[in-house]
């Protein structure tokens, strides 16, 4: 894995000594063998808005780890005060894009960003232009002037030179570039144009930027391999604190992903931080850390808060549930239950026996089976605080396992303990 030729960008140089002030990573250590990577990322907030805000903080994130996908600035359903209870859950990301209904640029600028906007000093904040729930890409509307997104406020075209207004305003921590991503069905001459255009628009980001917040490189490529490395290879040769893998999660398959994935990672620089948008599941976190991903999105959370589920997945190497008759009865796939499934409807246990969240520290799954049943909204606060506390101690597990050089038999134990529950799970469907 060379590292990349790095090119002088016409960025200025004062902005470009704070925004490595504001963003500092290391990595710590290696797999075995392999690209998975531990490491910290380390943010310092500014505090020279002007507002008599909080002297600045310095807030350091293990990573691997996991960014809470949010609406506006805060996740779906976890209130504000509870965000301190999830252990590192110091990362929050939000697409500029949610706003557009909302208080306008200037208001926002002038209130001194999201973190003056939301009250959330201790916490660092990543604008992506997508996000996998409400801002979608919608490739067709793109054109060569800018993105085109899908929102719950209809279909917006967004230029560079608009888009760099948003993230001067909003002042995040970290933002990423502009990008045009395509879905995996695209025609391979369109796949190309998005490369050109990305490619284009970072360079009309970086000339334009007057933000300290710290720059992340869009790369994408869609399924080609060679489009990816190319993307990689220019977004490498620019000056930026990071990079963005993006076009994942756009239809493209799970077996084609890893060489993708290694085929982008390997034409970057090892010392900067990568992060990707659209893998949620477990298996696909595993892939995208053995590839050598550091950062990723929280929008499995969300969808499996929506429709009732809990995460009960082992927290160990090994990857073994203790053997549990009503889990078989529900054919579970053994990463997650419905709790709105009869069968709890007088279970007096919490989500987890063990678990030291908030949810399975003070409820039953009794209740939050009464409250889905009743469609009260406390069901998904209390869900995704669970998963959410969930699914951060499984990215502990994961830079634990990196670390002990146990990674790949975490990823193989998890991977053959799903496959064999779904199994089991078919065959009891089929008897
Ligand atoms: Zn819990």
């Amino acid at each position: 894995m060379p590292a990349a030729e790095r090119r002088q960008s016409p960025v200025d140089g004062a902005v470009q000594e704070e925004e490595s002030r504001r963003m500092k990573f290391a990595v710590k250590a290696w797999s075995k063998n392999g690209r998975a990577r531990v490491g910290v990322l380390q943010l310092s907030s500014s505090s020279s808005c002007g507002h008599g805000g909080p002297p600045e903080k310095v807030i350091e994130i293990d990573t691997p780890a996991l960014l809470l996908t949010t609406r506006k600035g805060l996740p779906a359903f976890i209130p504000p005060d509870h965000l301190s209870s999830l252990p590192d859950s110091r990362l929050l990301q939000f697409s500029p894009m949610h706003f557009m209904e909302g208080p306008n640029l200037k208001t926002i600028s002038n209130i001194g960003g999201v973190h003056q906007l939301l009250g959330l000093h201790g916490y660092g904040f990543v604008a992506l232009p997508r996000d996998s729930i409400l801002s979608l890409p919608e490739c067709n509307s793109s054109n060569k002037h800018g993105a085109s997104f899908e929102t719950p406020c209809g279909r917006f075209l967004v230029k560079p030179l608009e888009y760099m207004k948003m993230i001067s305003s909003m002042k995040p921590d970290l933002w990423v570039s502009l990008a045009d991503e395509v879905s995996a069905s695209v025609s391979a001459k369109r796949n190309k144009v998005s490369v050109d255009r990305t490619i284009r628009w970072l360079d009309d980001c970086i000339s334009l930027k007057s933000t300290d917040g710290a720059l992340f490189g869009s790369i994408v490529g869609g399924c080609s391999i060679e489009d990816r490395q190319h993307c990689a290879q220019e977004v490498a040769k620019r000056n930026v604190s990071g990079y963005y893998i993006g076009g994942f999660g756009l239809g493209d398959s799970i077996d084609e992903r890893s060489t993708l994935l290694h085929a982008v990672t390997d034409c970057l620089p090892k010392e900067k931080p990568r992060q990707v948008c659209g893998l949620g599941l477990p298996e696909e976190v595993l892939q995208g850390i053995a590839a050598g991903v550091d950062l990723f999105d929280s929008m499995y959370i969300y969808h499996l808060t929506l429709g009732g589920f809990a995460l009960i997945f082992p927290l160990d190497v090994q990857c073994k549930h203790v053997s549990d008759p009503q889990l078989s009865a529900m054919a579970s796939d053994h990463t997650k239950i419905n709790l709105k499934a009869t069968v709890y409807r007088k279970d007096a246990s919490p989500i987890v026996d063990g678990c030291n969240c908030y949810t399975c520290q003070n409820h039953t799954k009794a209740y939050i089976n009464h409250l889905l049943n009743v469609h009260e909204m406390l069901a998904q606060t209390l869900l995704e605080i669970h998963n959410t506390h969930h699914y951060l101690a499984f990215f502990c597990l994961i830079r634990e396992a990196i670390t002990e050089g146990k990674f790949e038999q975490l990823r193989q134990n998890f991977i053959e303990s799903r496959r064999d529950h779904l199994l089991a799970a078919s065959l009891s469907c089929m008897s």
